[in-house]
């Protein structure tokens, strides 16, 4: 079996009446990466503040590497890393001034540095002062700083937010290298459902508060329903004419059609029913739900059940 990394069992926080996280039970496997993905203020900043023991759950327990948090929090700490908001850096000082100064109060081996620049792809900019650093850039040193103490785990809070394109494909490059050459577990949160597919092997959706989906990427792929779209000039008609005919129809807002339908044999039988009809179809296509469609309809509320895997006892 897997080993976790982290296990939370009925995590639960509230703020005044306000229930930020609710009965959360993750199970991060080791040595991958665990997209926790949610819209702004669905609870996962408070969640991560609970897997570092920054704040204190109301109800249930974080466990990390199968070992109770609130019993052993200094050992459990330093076995992980933690990039949570933008990380305070001191402008005036190089790169490597930066990370000497958190090496000093961890006591780390002075190679760390080294191994954490050459990590992060910074050991060529690390005589330069942080000031002159793009924002890539100081979130790169950031992630350095996560890694000095050679984490085995590293929590990492919307790590691309505020980045630009070619700052968010580097930071998810070197995230994707970590699990693989250095056997790090990564957890990291996102708003962004195609961000977290590009780099997660796990996927955790949190929405208000509540976990709905937790899965590997595939399960989550699984889920995805083929539909065909039909493009047919008089559509009213079409609709009226594929719901008589038992078809389940709906109507998109730029006026094609989707039908529930998976197969070639269902695209070639509705377009000979349509055209028999002497309706004019100028377009079919049988497609799949991106996982953003996945991603409305749970945090819609709609078929959570069917998309709630839990892990079996
Ligand atoms: P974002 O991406 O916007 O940071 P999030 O998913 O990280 O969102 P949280 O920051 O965990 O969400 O917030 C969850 C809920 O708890 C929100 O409704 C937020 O307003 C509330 N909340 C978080 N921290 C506090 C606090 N210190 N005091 C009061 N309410 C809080």
């Amino acid at each position: 079996m897997q080993n976790t990394a982290i296990e939370t069992c009925g995590l639960t926080r509230r703020f005044g009446a306000q229930l930020a996280v609710d009965d959360v039970n993750l199970l991060v496997p080791e040595a991958g990466v665990y997209g926790f993905l949610g819209p702004n203020g669905a609870g996962k900043t408070t969640t991560i503040r609970m897997l570092l023991g920054l704040i204190r759950p109301d109800a249930g327990e974080v466990r990390l590497f199968d070992s109770p948090l609130a019993a052993n929090r200094q050992a459990l700490m330093r076995r992980v890393g933690a990039l949570v908001e933008m990380p305070s850096l001191y402008p005036h000082l190089t790169g490597r001034e930066n990370l000497e100064v958190t090496r000093r109060l961890l006591g780390a081996p002075r190679e760390l540095i080294d191994r954490a620049l050459d990590i992060v792809q910074l050991t060529g900019d690390a005589h330069r002062r942080v000031r002159e650093y793009s924002l890539g850039m100081r979130q790169r040193l950031g992630l350095a700083l996560a890694l000095l103490n050679k984490p085995a785990l590293l929590i990492l809070d919307e790590p691309t937010n505020g980045l630009d394109p070619a700052g968010i494909h580097e930071m998810r490059d070197l995230i994707r290298r970590l699990p693989v050459e250095f056997g790090i577990t990564v957890f990291l949160s996102s708003h962004l459902l195609s961000e977290v597919e590009q780099i997660a092997s796990h996927i955790g959706i949190i929405h208000q508060g509540r976990l709905l989906f937790q899965g590997t990427l595939a399960d989550l792929q699984a889920e995805r329903h083929e539909h065909l779209t039909i493009g047919v000039t008089q559509s009213d008609q079409a609709a009226r004419c594929l719901t008589a005919a038992g078809w389940t129809v709906e109507r998109r807002e730029d006026g094609l059609l989707t039908v529930t339908a998976a197969t070639r044999e269902a695209a070639a039988q509705i377009n000979s029913l349509l055209v028999g009809q002497r309706l004019e179809v100028f377009h079919i296509a049988l497609e799949q739900a991106s996982l953003e469609d996945i991603f409305l309809t749970l945090t819609n509320g709609k078929n959570v059940a069917s998309l709630t895997k839990r892990k079996a006892a």
